[in-house]
């Protein structure tokens, strides 16, 4: 491809039904589930306004999408990104049904998001956008039947207003409408770093499988967010090296290894990871091509493409994102032999404690920290080793195994229920 060519933009929906049809042929399945597994149960678009702090009115477009309600209520999160589309919300609802299939946890799979640049509105146009796209998608959302939860740009803060919006329209206090809410309001300990322990433990997993010592190895984690800084601070307390991180705007590198404690209170103070005192700038496409044992994509989709696969150094790839990598990458890597942990399974430690956040909310009950992380080990644990032994006995990658296991049992639950009428 010359330089002038534009590479296409690579559509999350395609690859979400793509990567399902693989796994759909290899299990045989009926072709009358097969079609109602390949598109979401429920789209609403909404256009809503907000009133600007100058006084003027702008609209702005939402979604919301449920793929799969068969194993319980709609989970997952809501994004805030200037470049949100349907088909991505769509992409991530899919994601989202197989995710919590993989870590059994009784749950289908939603998603939403809204079309805005959230860092160019003041925190009280961020409230009042937040309350009204809340009103909007309320035709969809309840406790019963789908439940949001933070995703990018979006966090405690965030939930905190939907449940309160929620709660003042039916007349009394809901926590269980959403989850990752502030612990004061119902919200779980552990939470806020479930998602970057959960991969953690999927690292741990893989790293024993593999017989690679964690304390001799490094890491390249790109985005530096909710799952990224997080990842990069319990990843270190296992005596990983962190040698590159990067968010929006910049990417670092040092190979002696940065002082993530130093970074995060660097980037609360200059918005950016960019010039922290003894790192080298590189871009973020260098990021992902850096030497190092195990890459951490924490940031959006497609990241990992056909162009890059093949200069990927890593020998794990450990995908705390959501759809970082291509099904082309994929095969690229796997052919390169590297590991892959699928984000269904590695960034799941999010929706499981999400999942404990709810039940603790609907008993009106409050674990302690130790408890969370105790049962989120054990849920990790377990969904690796049964998707490492279904990938070993099927001859197939990670991926495909994670995949393998979740359509099987949402293809299960959806045949044993029937088809209504
Ligand atoms: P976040 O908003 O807290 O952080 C996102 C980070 O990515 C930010 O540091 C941002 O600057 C960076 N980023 C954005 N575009 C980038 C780019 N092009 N290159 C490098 N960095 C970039 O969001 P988050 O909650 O940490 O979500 C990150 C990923 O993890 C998403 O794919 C999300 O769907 C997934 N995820 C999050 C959760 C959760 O509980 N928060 C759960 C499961 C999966």
């Amino acid at each position: 491809m010359t330089t002038e060519q534009v590479a296409p933009a690579i559509n999350p929906w395609h690859v979400a039904q793509r990567q399902f049809d693989l796994a759909a042929d290899r299990l045989d399945l009926d072709p009358g589930l097969r079609q109602v597994l390949r598109e979401p149960r429920r789209e609403l678009t909404v256009h809503f306004p907000v009133k600007m702090d100058d006084g003027s009115v702008q609209v702005f477009s939402g979604y919301r999408v449920q793929h799969n309600l068969g194993r319980g209520p709609a989970k997952g999160g809501i994004r805030y990104h200037q470049d949100v589309t349907l088909d991505e919300v769509k992409a991530l609802a899919m994601w989202m049904t197989w995710k919590c299939a993989v870590v059994g946890i009784p749950y289908g799979g939603g998603k939403g998001g809204v079309v805005v640049d959230p860092k160019k509105l003041s925190r009280r146009e961020v409230e009042g956008l937040t309350r009204r796209f809340a009103t909007e998608i309320e035709v969809l959302i309840g406790p019963e039947r789908d439940i949001p939860a933070p995703d990018v740009n979006t966090n405690a803060q965030t939930m905190a207003w939907i449940m309160d919006t929620y709660s003042m329209h039916v007349g009394y206090t809901v926590p269980g409408v959403v989850t990752g809410k502030p612990i004061s309001l119902g919200g779980s300990e552990g939470r806020n770093e479930a998602t970057a322990r959960g991969t953690v433990f999927c690292v741990e997993e893989a790293a024993a499988h593999l017989g690679m010592d964690l304390a001799a190895s490094t890491v390249a984690i790109q985005g530096f967010g909710n799952a990224g800084s997080i990842a990069a601070t319990l990843i270190s307390q296992h005596g990983v090296r962190v040698v590159a991180v990067s968010d929006s705007s910049a990417a670092i590198h040092d190979t002696n290894g940065l002082d993530i404690a130093r970074v995060i209170a660097w980037k609360a103070e200059h918005g950016t990871v960019g010039g922290f005192p003894g790192s080298r700038d590189i871009s973020n496409a260098q990021l992902l091509e850096v030497d190092c044992d195990i890459l951490i994509p924490a940031a959006l989709e497609n990241q990992i493409t056909a162009r890059n696969a093949g200069s990927i150094r890593a020998r794990v790839v450990a995908e705390a994102a959501n759809g970082p990598t291509t099904p082309d990458a994929d095969e690229i890597l796997h052919d390169r032999g590297v590991f892959i942990i699928p984000d269904i399974l590695c960034n799941a430690g999010g929706v499981t404690v999400s999942y404990f956040e709810w039940v603790q909310d609907l008993n009106r009950d409050h674990w302690s920290e130790e408890v969370v992380n105790s049962k989120l080990r054990e849920i990790m644990g377990r969904a690796f080793g049964e998707t490492l032994t279904l990938a070993e006995a099927q001859s197939v990658n990670m991926r495909t195994g994670a995949y393998l296991l979740a359509v099987d049992r949402v293809a299960s639950a959806t045949a044993l229920r029937g088809l209504y009428p």
